[in-house]
């Protein structure tokens, strides 16, 4: 494929080897003459990862978009990995549909400690295929056809098509920068309104979902704020779908509190984690999701008769990686304390360097994302390839192809309606190389020399 077209914009289809042949050259040109794809499917064929991941393969910038840690995961769980596949023959064959054994005691035990409560290894776990079949899977298994969701914006993006395809709608309710003489300054100024929450429940809203540490944002919402979500989850019925995949990363004395340790949440809440994020292992594709036994059985309802089960030897290297963190928990060898001191640094190194060329980042109180306000760019934005697209799309490809940075906009993270209104941010992934960020470092102070 050239550089600058993107897939599945040109006509053409992805071939076995990830490339893009056309249309013209495949078998499966319309052979039928009734409708193909379901119509469930209308509308969300284009996906923000697909795209902006495929640039980045044709241009090659630094990589500060897709995220992901561009360094090894911990000595530890890839010594776990390889123990794994290289012990025992029943670490190459199936094990138990809802999560192998020795993962799901380990996530009861490990997260049990954290909520202070019993967790049932059997009935209130299901791991599954990454943090996105968990969502998957919940959103399956609980919403109905003209069941409204309510989603907390910026949202990471795949809630919208999921709840769609399970036939529901989404109801948005923005987190909205509170100004300090006009400028926004940390996520944590970025806030919800509660009595615009409350307006959007109606007796149709079966479920609300947000994620705490936020992506883009950063935001860690606070217990106050997680009050009055779960105030109203409670008031209206509804069922609350936490996204935690960032639990670990907080920064500044910020803590992550999770919903479900609330009173009376436990009972109507769906916890969704990643082994992906928690371990920097994202390629391994191990997640969960954690709740009351009444609701997780109508997910492993789902899990049971689509994926059935998750790759054994990646549960059982991370069933020894949380046994190693619940031995540790709270001391200084523990990777869940070492990965946040160490991106501690790596988020106000980038902050400075945002700053330093008159950016406006906003400091994230966690996750691995930092979004700037990039208005006050000066750049040609005469590429006619992206003509009619928002201008953080725009900014972010002319980074790509002309600076060789890349980035991720903003308002793919809000809905059509608030997108207008959140265009003129970027995201920056810090999870990288002091070497990475010093080449990120280079080419933003370049630029803005010459500007
Ligand atoms: N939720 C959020 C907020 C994410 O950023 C991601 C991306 N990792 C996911 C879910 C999906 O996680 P996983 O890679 O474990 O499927
Ligand atoms: N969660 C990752 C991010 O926000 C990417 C997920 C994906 O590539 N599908 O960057």
């Amino acid at each position: 494929m050239q550089p600058g077209m993107v897939r599945g914009t040109v006509g053409g289809v992805i071939n076995y080897c990830n490339r893009v042949v056309p249309i013209s050259c495949c078998a499966a040109k319309a052979i039928m003459s009734r409708r193909l794809h379901a119509r469930r499917l209308d509308g969300i064929d284009k996906n923000i990862w697909v795209e902006f991941t495929q640039l980045a393969a044709d241009y090659k910038p630094v990589n500060l978009g897709q995220g992901f840690p561009d360094f090894s995961p911990p000595a530890f769980i890839q010594e776990a990995f390889c123990k794994a596949v290289s012990g025992d023959c029943s670490m190459h064959q199936y094990t138990r549909a809802f999560g192998h054994p020795h993962l799901v005691k380990n996530l009861a035990k490990f997260f049990g400690r954290v909520m202070d409560r019993d967790v049932d290894p059997f009935e209130d776990i299901l791991v599954t295929v990454g943090a996105y079949q968990a969502l998957f899977c919940t959103f399956q298994a609980l919403i109905d056809e003209g069941d409204e969701v309510i989603v907390i914006e910026p949202f990471f993006d795949c809630y919208q098509p999921m709840v769609k395809m399970a036939g529901g709608t989404t109801v948005y309710v923005p987190l909205r920068p509170k100004t300090n003489d006009g400028k926004a300054l940390s996520s944590a100024d970025w806030v919800l309104n509660a009595e615009e929450l409350e307006s959007k429940f109606t007796p149709r809203t079966k479920a609300l979902v947000f994620n705490t540490p936020n992506n883009p944002l950063g935001k860690v919402f606070q217990r106050e704020e997680l009050k009055v979500i779960a105030d109203l989850c409670v008031k209206h019925d509804v069922i609350c779908i936490s996204d935690e995949v960032y639990e670990w990363l907080t920064y500044d004395g910020n803590k992550h509190v999770k919903i479900a340790s609330l009173p009376g949440m436990w009972e109507r809440t769906v916890t969704i984690g990643s082994a992906g994020k928690t371990f920097s292992a994202t390629g391994w594709k191990v997640g969960w999701a954690m709740g009351s036994g009444h609701i997780l059985k109508h997910l492993k309802t789902v899990h049971q008769n689509s994926v059935y089960h998750c790759a054994t030897a990646a549960q059982e290297a991370v069933a020894a990686g949380f046994q190693r963190e619940y031995e540790c928990f709270g001391k200084e060898d523990s990777y869940f304390l070492q990965l946040p001191a160490t991106l501690h640094h790596k988020r106000l190194r980038l902050a400075k360097c945002l700053q330093s060329v008159g950016l406006q980042p906003i400091l994230p109180q966690g996750g691995y994302f930092m979004i700037a306000d990039v208005s006050s760019l000066k750049v040609d934005l005469t590429d006619p390839t992206t003509a009619g697209e928002p201008y953080d799309y725009r900014i972010v490809k002319w980074l790509i192809k002309e600076k060789g940075l890349a980035t991720i906009p903003v308002s793919a993270f809000f809905s059509p309606e608030h997108q207008k209104d959140f265009q003129n941010y970027i995201r920056f992934c810090f999870v990288k190389e002091d070497s990475t960020l010093k080449a990120a470092e280079d080419i933003i102070q370049q630029w803005s020399e010459k500007k």
